[in-house]
């Protein structure tokens, strides 16, 4: 550490937060760490801040945290770090009782506030929250027990935007209870888990039972994160929703969505997560009650089974022979290049044709998968139709439904992008053309 040779003072400066953090003030909020902000009236354990507004819902979010660092930002920040630091920051956070830590860049509909933030480049941190908040029904007690928990991973927080101050990388930092980002979505894109039906982050440590913040830093090459393995956690949601059931204001609520299908949506207002310590819907989550890896575990079979009726059903063996015999249609689209057709009738499964190694395979997936997939365009059509179409040795009946406009065609990419994937000569195959006819809305 450049500014303290020998770490004395940071031990000393840790030995104060620890007793902070131990010392019962109520809230958890000790007055030299958390200032309040000039015309705010504490820390947010008063009612008045937390209790339900309209805009702030249940008092999350409804307070403009001050930035609690020890440490001056840099004069001349540092834009790049080693793997070796970025390592021993990890470490350091872990040592602190941080259970993950992901990266991913800041993007402006993450904001909740419209506030400058310098630098995109964020550091996504998670922190259990205990059990005894879980155990306590909402009120005043679990209230302060949810505030500490706040309060507790906001100086975890600062403590790591001091270290990597002192390391010459200049950081703001995102407090946990401050309400300037979603920190959920932050979660998500940083690849640490996924949204669940309540709202919640689930991640495989913690499952939804932990709170969020965020560092954004100069550090402009931190490992981010380009995949989510959590993807599929929506889907065994769609068959759980026990979050809805178990809560007791009806703040999650099912609404449909523009593609026929529904969604869970939480009604800020009506949640008294914040302010009365409510956690019914994660102490009904059975990735709470039997954690990640049984549920996964669980999921997989359920999903194996699922897809081997489904394969029959959705004819995926035909798709296959089909695509087979049609391959000179596909012959000009390269690799990882994905069409994928809907049925009229049934639109939250659908037929993926993924061209890999110069052959186009065809698999079912669900509907919330399209939007991740990367697909680029998308096929409507009526079941009779594609029995039609599959039992035809060539394309012509695919190119005649086309031409009577009972299919209809998606183009999920932009035009160059489509180009670039080799679909101008596909569609000329079909009678379409690049923003021309019928292509692609
Ligand atoms: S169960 Fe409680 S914390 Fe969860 S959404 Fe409902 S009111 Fe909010
Ligand atoms: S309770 Fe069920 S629906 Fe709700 S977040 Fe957990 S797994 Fe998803």
């Amino acid at each position: 550490m450049e500014n303290n040779k020998c770490g004395c003072e940071d031990i000393k400066k840790d030995k104060e937060i620890e007793e902070k953090i131990k010392e019962d003030t109520g809230c958890g909020c000790g007055e030299e760490i958390i200032k309040t902000p000039e015309e705010d009236v504490g820390c947010g354990c008063s009612s008045e801040n937390t209790e339900a507004s309209e805009d702030g819902g249940c008092g999350c979010g409804a307070i403009d945290f001050p930035d609690l660092s020890r440490v001056e930002n840099p004069d001349k920040p540092k834009f790049t770090a080693t793997t070796e630091f970025v390592e021993e920051f990890e470490d350091y956070a872990h040592s602190l009782g941080i259970s993950s830590v992901g990266y991913t860049l800041l993007s402006p509909e993450l904001l909740i506030r419209d506030k400058f933030v310098q630098y995109p480049f964020t550091i996504v941190l998670t922190m259990e929250m205990s059990n005894e908040i879980i155990e306590t029904p909402p009120g005043a007690d679990a209230k302060d027990l949810n505030d500490t928990t706040y309060v507790k991973l906001a100086i975890l927080t600062t403590k790591l935007s001091d270290y990597l101050r002192k390391n010459g990388f200049a950081t703001e930092i995102a407090h946990p209870y401050g309400g300037l980002v979603n920190f959920s979505a932050l979660g998500q894109e940083a690849g640490l888990g996924y949204i669940g039906e309540s709202g919640l982050l689930i991640t495989p440590e913690l499952g939804p039972r932990q709170k969020i913040s965020a560092i954004f830093t100069s550090i402009s090459n931190l490992p981010i994160n380009e995949k989510n393995e959590h993807a599929w956690i929506p889907e065994y949601c769609n068959k759980c929703g026990k979050c809805v059931k178990a809560c007791p204001e009806k703040a999650l609520v099912e609404k449909e969505t523009c593609c026929g299908g529904t969604e869970i949506e939480l009604i800020q207002k009506k949640c008294i997560g914040c302010s009365q310590g409510c956690t019914y819907c994660i102490e009904s989550c059975p990735f709470e009650e039997k954690g990640y890896k049984h549920v996964k575990n669980k999921f997989d079979k359920m999903n194996a089974k699922l897809q081997e009726k489904q394969a029959k059903k959705f004819k995926v063996e035909l798709w296959n022979n089909w695509a087979k015999q049609n391959s000179n249609m596909f012959n000009g689209l390269v690799n990882g290049s994905t069409i994928v057709i809907a049925m009229t009738e049934n639109k939250e499964r659908l037929i993926f044709l993924e061209k890999e190694e110069n052959n186009l395979k065809a698999n079912i997936k669900p509907l919330n998968h399209l939007e991740s997939s990367g697909a680029d365009l998308l096929f409507v059509m009526d079941e009779k139709d594609i029995e039609e179409i599959l039992n035809t040795d060539d394309h012509s009946k695919f190119t005649g439904l086309l031409s009577s406009g009972k299919v209809e065609i998606y183009g999920l990419r932009d035009h160059l992008q489509l180009m670039d994937k080799g679909y101008m000569a596909f569609l000329n195959n079909l009678g379409l053309s690049l923003g021309g006819r019928s292509c692609c809305g």
